[in-house]
């Protein structure tokens, strides 16, 4: 069901180029995307209607959803789910309010400072996914580190739904009732993207759009990234796993199929230095594959060139492969679990030894699961208050403090070949360089 890659003896030059990942990569859905987001920024919301029409199978009378669905879905949720989503609520709102930053002055010469000012995004969209699997917590992870961070103005997307009317899930407006999330889209893909990039006559224009996503919804994310702020490219789902002998089988199946779940294209990689535990979990997946509800859909991302087992001789090569992965999720399951974790360098999150299963971060751990994916965890971060936040630099000198720094910028200025910039400061001294 799984491949294997042996990397036993010397590690490859470019691990990157031998480990699984998926074929049908971001880069290639860019031209498919393209029309579609040209086709927004020119019709607006009509595209977005008939876009919708098209692959949501809906037509929609407005992008907007009505405030009384919202708050219809919240009073027919069920108990049980609203228990687990006010749970969910409450431990990722310690966790990000503990993100929050103060503004920092460092005082850099007498009468000279720089202060740092976090000052939140504007307006944001945060994409909520609703295609193969629908995500009310993904609501929470996006709208929890907005709000946190103070942002003003948020509105929340997710992909309408035929069997609910054309509204998105009603679950997922629930979370949004509870979070008193107020402005509710119902599109989803990359219209989504770029419904948020351009504005429409039924949703203006965001500063930035965050959320994980499928292919379509990364690609429109790096297409339209510079018009719009996006977080990481949040794409299909991935889970590494990095365990040795002293891990249960058991455990790792259920890992790997709980992230192949998401998606024919999610990716599930075991690196381990353990042929026994290759082989236990190789014997172990078609039992708790064939038991499971969306089998075919595991299966098919089992069996994936994205997916596979990697042997490595020592855990010390197993650190290298995973780090040249750069997997959104990263489980430690090895003797000194949290020892081999410190020394881990990339990965959007990690999970410590038997008891910290990548699905508890995906609901209740009170870490965000939004998270970059396809190696991008190598240079970016899951979503956090810190996504949502812009430092600015104030500048403030005085008159002498500005003196004191004046032959310094000349002198700069002058090796640049921009005089204008010395002059600009000479134009404060009588048009001389203060000595
Ligand atoms: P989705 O909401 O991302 O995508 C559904 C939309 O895709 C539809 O509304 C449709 O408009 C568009 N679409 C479908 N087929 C298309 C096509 N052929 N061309 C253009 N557009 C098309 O929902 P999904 O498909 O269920 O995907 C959710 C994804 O989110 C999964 O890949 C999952 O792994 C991922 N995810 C990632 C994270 C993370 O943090 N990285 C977290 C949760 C979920």
């Amino acid at each position: 069901m799984i491949s294997r890659i042996d990397l036993r003896g010397s590690l490859p030059g470019d691990l990157r180029e031998v480990l699984p990942r998926a074929e049908l990569d971001v880069e290639a859905a860019l031209e498919k995307v393209r029309p579609i987001c040209e086709d927004v920024r020119h019709r607006g919301a009509a595209a977005v209607r008939e876009l919708t029409a098209r692959f949501d199978g809906v037509e929609l009378a407005s992008t907007r959803v009505p405030a009384a669905e919202i708050s219809r879905a919240l009073d027919e949720l069920d108990p049980a789910v609203r228990a687990a989503l006010e749970e969910s609520i409450r431990r990722a709102r310690l966790v990000h309010r503990d993100q929050r930053r103060a503004d920092t002055t460092t005082q850099v010469v007498p009468g000279g400072s720089v202060t740092e000012r976090w000052v939140p995004v504007g307006r944001v969209g945060l994409y909520v996914p609703g295609g193969r699997a629908v995500y009310p917590s993904s609501v929470v992870m996006n709208v929890v580190p907005a709000q946190e961070a103070g942002v003003r103005s948020l509105a929340v997307t997710s992909p309408a739904q035929k069997e609910f009317g054309g509204l998105p899930h009603p679950t997922i407006l629930a979370a949004c009732a509870l979070l008193g999330v107020e402005e509710v889209h119902a599109v989803g893909g990359a219209q989504a993207v770029a419904m948020f990039a351009y504005g429409t006559e039924e949703c203006p224009r965001a500063d930035m759009v965050t959320g994980p996503g499928n292919i379509w919804v990364a690609a429109a994310k790096r297409l339209l990234k510079g018009r719009i702020g996006i977080d990481s490219e949040a794409g299909p789902t991935e889970i590494a796993i990095l365990a040795d002998e002293t891990a249960d089988p058991v455990h790792i199946a259920a890992d790997l199929i709980s992230q192949a779940e998401h998606d024919v294209i999610a990716a599930a990689v075991l690196v381990t230095t353990s042929v026994e535990l290759a082989d236990a979990v190789d014997k172990e997946l078609p039992g708790q594959v064939a038991a499971t509800r969306h089998s075919e859909r595991i299966t098919e991302a089992l069996s994936g060139r994205q997916s596979g087992i990697v042997l490595v001789s020592s855990v010390g090569d197993g650190l290298e492969v995973v780090d040249a992965y750069a997997a959104e999720h990263l489980e430690i399951q090895t003797a000194d679990a949290r020892e081999v974790a410190a020394r881990v360098r990339n990965a959007g999150a990690i999970f410590i030894g038997p008891y910290a299963p990548v699905s508890l971060g995906d609901y209740m751990a009170g870490s965000n699961h939004v998270l970059p994916t396809g190696g991008c965890a190598c240079h970016s971060s899951g979503l956090s208050v810190q996504t949502f936040l812009r430092g600015i630099h104030v500048v403030d000198y005085t008159r002498e403090a500005l003196a004191e720094a004046a032959p310094y910028v000349c002198a700069l200025a002058d090796a640049e070949d921009l005089p204008a910039h010395g002059a600009a400061v000479r134009a404060r001294f009588d048009w001389e360089v203060p000595s």
